[in-house]
Formats: structure tokens, sequence, C-alpha cells
């Protein structure tokens, strides 16, 4: 199985998700360690280089923020955030930090290994994506040409403005993932107002509407309402 050389890091101090996250990773065929403590996956992670993290953020000895905040010093290694916490503000702090995507206790076999496929990927794309964008970009009836800067649905050629192509050129580039309101604002404006959330609803709106889906209909990208915007992954 292919998965065999991915390495992930299970950061949980309850000891019956510790088990059932690493149990179903190992059934998957991926590598699994494990640490109790903020302090103890640090050590680890420095040690063993892992491809992946999960993350509780509720340990016993640090916040696991704090762990977020190391590990992005040394390397873009995708981290998921396990967390029992439904505040909006906990979820965008590690987004923010870093962390690649999140998973609200209690979660699901499916959705987790989904997330962890997210989360893999993003780490193989990430030499790619260095280079400069080029290729396509397809989700469903939706393509992206990137080098063209090109919208189409099912063949149709959609326009967007500048603005609007780069938003939707961002979120594919990182399918699968939330982006806050505040990483994609800084990518696309540079900086940040009061103004520009609303900015950034505004351009969504449009695009939604440009490629034809209704508010509420999922079919691309999907609003995290508080949090921010995942592109669809397939
Ligand atoms: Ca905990």
């Amino acid at each position: 199985m292919s998965n065999n050389k991915f390495k992930i890091l299970v950061i949980e101090d309850e000891s019956n998700i510790r088990s059932f996250v690493q149990t179903m990773l190992e059934t998957n065929g991926y590598q699994v360690l494990t640490a109790v403590t903020c302090r103890q996956g640090m050590m680890m992670f420095s040690s063993h280089i892992p491809d992946m993290v999960i993350l509780d953020l509720g340990l016993p000895d640090r916040d696991g923020l704090e762990f977020i905040r190391m590990a992005r010093g040394l390397s873009s290694v995708p981290i998921l955030v396990l967390s029992a916490r439904a505040l909006e503000e906990d979820k965008v702090a590690a987004l923010d930090l870093g962390a690649n995507d999140y998973v609200t206790k209690p979660f699901g076999t499916a959705e987790l290994m989904a997330r962890v496929r997210a989360g893999l990927r993003i780490r193989m794309m990430a030499g790619e994506l260095k280079d400069g964008l080029t290729g396509e970009f397809q989700l469903d009836d939706l393509t992206i040409d990137y080098s063209r800067r090109v919208v189409t649905v099912a063949d149709r050629e959609v326009k967007l403005t500048q603005t609007e192509f780069n938003i939707l050129s961002l979120l594919s580039q990182h399918k699968g993932k939330v982006l806050t309101y505040s990483t994609i604002i800084r990518s696309i404006w540079g900086s940040q107002d009061d103004g520009s959330v609303k900015k950034l609803q505004v351009n969504m709106a449009n695009i939604r509407k440009k490629l034809g889906t209704v508010p509420g209909d999922n079919r691309y990208i999907i609003n995290e309402l508080g949090v921010g915007y995942r592109m669809l992954d397939e």
C-alpha cells in the first residue's frame, strides 16, 4: 500500500480517542507515533519528522496552539486539529497559526480519514505550487485554467474579475482545506481593515452567482460560517 511511507504523529491525552485514531490510521496503512502531552509531542516531532500531525488542543501541560506555533517555526507539515471546543475563536486561532484543518469531536472514521488524505495531498502538492501555477483544476463540471486565467462551468466560460479569479484560484489550490477570512484577505489584498470581511463576502457571493450556485448550494465551495471558506475536494 502506498500509504505505508507516511508517518503520522498523534498528540492526544485522552487514551480512548488516541487509540481510536491510532487504530484507524494503522488500519489504513499509515505509520503512527503517539504523544500524550504537548512537550512529548514537540520532542517526537523534532526527532521523528512526521509527514503529518493530528493534534488535540486541550493538552494537560500546555495549549495545543503552542505546538502549532513551534512546528510552524520549523516546517510546513500538515497539522489537523482535533477540537472538543466548538468555539469558533479556537478554530480560527489554530488555523491562523498555521493549522491546515480541524475536526470537531466527536468525529467519524470517514471524516477523519478524508481530512488525513487531504492533508497529505497538500503536502505532496506544496512543492509543485511553489514553481508557479500552471495546469488545470477540475471539480465536477468546473475547470480553472491557471495559466490562461479562464474559468468554465460545463464548458461555458465564466467571466470573473481579477479579484474573483484570484480568490477562486487560491481556494482551489487549497482544496479540502478551510481558509480563514484573514488568510484569504491577506493573500488577496495584502492587508486587512474593518471592511475586509464584508468585501470578501461580497466577492464570494458574486463568484457563487457566476458559477451558477444559489445560497445553501455547496456544489464547489463550502461556507464555514464565521470561519472561512473551503473548496470541495472531489
Ligand atoms: Ca484533551
